[in-house]
């Protein structure tokens, strides 16, 4: 099954993303940890994003694209991919639209993860992860069990994003509403968008993708 999970920054897609991998077995596709790890590498890719992700613009469609397209066409993802983060603007749609047709394969939900936008800032710049294994954490709504370490790999140590601050969260919020959000009728009229309530708790937000899933 390869789903797309649509919704602003901090709607808490790359969570339930990460939680699908690991219970279902699908593929997370995060462009934006594609990315980060391009930036980290220094590679040209990420020469190239890195000013761009930091002013919270997005990064041009050509070199999203292009990332996506070699990553769906490795293996493991035949098992299924949950895209996170992409597509985010109309050119990139399309441009999943061909990668698919061209590989055989189908879109089969978009699931809308519905927020309330007031509450995203919080949700942002609380958040830190950690550095070893890349599970998520925040300040206020998920602490580690034990100050300092991380639960799943007993890591110590923890990063934040640079970007995950007030002031780009505004950029980042106007690219969602001006790009990636008229998405929404582009799915809409196929069939296949359905939402879910992303301001319940985490685990009812799971339960909610869960069942949409199932129901396909
Ligand atoms: P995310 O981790 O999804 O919040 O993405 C972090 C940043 O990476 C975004 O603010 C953009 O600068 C860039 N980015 C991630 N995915 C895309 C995409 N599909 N198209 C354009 N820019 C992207």
């Amino acid at each position: 099954m390869n789903i797309i999970l649509l919704g602003p920054p901090g709607a808490g897609k790359g969570t339930q993303a990460q939680r699908l991998q690991q219970e279902l077995g699908m593929v997370q596709l995060s462009t934006g940890d594609m990315l980060r790890a391009a930036v980290a590498s220094g590679s040209e890719l990420g020469k190239k994003a890195k000013g761009i992700m930091e002013r919270g613009d997005l990064v041009p469609d050509e070199l999203i694209v292009g990332l996506i397209e070699d990553r769906i066409a490795q293996p493991d993802c035949a098992k299924g991919f949950i895209l996170d983060g992409f597509p985010r603007t109309q050119a990139q749609a399309e441009a999943l639209d061909r990668m698919l047709a061209t590989s055989g394969a189908k879109l089969d939900r978009v699931v809308e993860m519905e927020v309330d936008e007031k509450a995203l800032t919080e949700r942002i710049v609380g958040r830190f992860s950690c550095a070893k294994c890349g599970t998520g954490y925040h300040d206020s709504f998920k602490r580690p069990k034990v100050e300092g370490v991380c639960d799943v790999c007993g890591s110590k140590e923890f990063t934040r994003r640079k970007d995950d601050n007030a002031e780009t969260v505004k950029t980042r919020m106007a690219a969602y509403r001006a790009q990636t959000e008229p998405l929404l009728p582009y799915y809409g009229v196929r069939g296949v968008l359905r939402k879910v309530d992303g301001m319940a708790p985490m685990d009812t937000v799971f339960r909610q993708i869960s069942a949409v899933l199932a129901g396909t």
